[in-house]
């Protein structure tokens, strides 16, 4: 059977090292090259949203933001390849960590959630995509909708483990408090936004201007860069927030989930 592919195979054969808007470049030989992953963990963490853990001893390091690909092979020899964010900081473990919803009859997501089992092993590569990384040097500000957390989150870990000074703050959104993924995890720096079901004395409804008006009042030196990530419908109502709240375009960075 044919290879499913998110992007023509040719697209991937970059030289050694190039350049990415935003500064971050990305190692073009690493981001090539498959390697195998073993999952050493699976944690629940909503009822349609799991975190697995993956041993990868060659991993090259990564940025928080930054995705990877993932190829799984049947035994007749089909592969199905998707991106996954990073959802763990970056560190010096072998381990590498990320977040999948599972989309109902999702081919990949549906395998992590009903089939995957701790030792099996599959094909990642990467770190990928050197736009939507955050090396922790500029105020940041995140929204991000369900799945979309996961590479802000990757951000918030950083933020933590390193112990920056620089303004960082989450704005969260999920459908209920049984729908918001790392529920547990969240500090001061987060606010969730509940769209169906809220806790008692939380108001329910979209991300709104009212959410955004404390940053955006007040930005700190230098401004924010606005991170934005989720489904596209959520990325362009995101956008277009900050753009009316007067966070400057080139000072967005999207990343969509499909
Ligand atoms: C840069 C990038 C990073 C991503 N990071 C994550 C991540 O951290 N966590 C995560 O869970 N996903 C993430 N995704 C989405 C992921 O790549 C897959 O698209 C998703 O897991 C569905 O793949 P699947 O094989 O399970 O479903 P498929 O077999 O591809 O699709 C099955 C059916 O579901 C529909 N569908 C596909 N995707 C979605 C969706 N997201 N929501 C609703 N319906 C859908 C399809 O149209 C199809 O009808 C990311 C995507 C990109 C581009």
């Amino acid at each position: 059977m044919t290879e499913t592919a998110t992007h023509p195979a040719g697209a991937f054969t970059a030289p050694t090292r190039f350049a990415v808007p935003g500064r971050i470049e990305v190692n073009g030989r690493v981001a090539g090259t498959w390697q195998t992953a073993t999952l050493t963990e699976i944690r629940r963490e909503t009822p349609r949203a799991s975190t697995f853990r993956l041993a990868v001893p060659d991993w090259a390091g990564h940025l928080p933001g930054q995705h990877l690909m993932l190829r799984l092979t049947a035994e007749d020899g089909y592969r199905a390849q998707r991106h996954y964010s990073l959802a763990s900081a970056p560190d010096e473990s072998g381990h590498i960590e990320l977040t999948l919803d599972r989309v109902p009859d999702g081919e990949v997501s549906g395998w992590f959630h009903t089939v995957a089992r701790p030792g099996d092993e599959i094909e990642v590569r990467g770190p990928l995509s050197g736009f939507f990384a955050w090396p922790g040097d500029r105020p940041a500000l995140l929204l991000g909708a369900g799945s979309g957390v996961v590479p802000l989150m990757s951000m918030v870990r950083h933020h933590r483990a390193r112990g920056l000074g620089v303004p960082l703050r989450l704005l969260v959104s999920a459908r209920s408090p049984e729908e918001l993924i790392y529920a547990g995890e969240y500090g001061a720096e987060t606010t969730p936004v509940f769209t169906r079901t809220a806790p008692p004395g939380t108001p329910v409804g979209r991300l709104a201007p009212a959410h955004l008006a404390p940053f955006l009042a007040e930005p700190p030196d230098g401004g924010w860069e606005a991170y934005v990530c989720g489904s596209n419908a959520f990325a362009e109502h995101a956008s277009r927030l900050l753009v009316a709240a007067g966070q400057p375009v080139d000072r967005i960075r999207v990343e969509r989930f499909g």
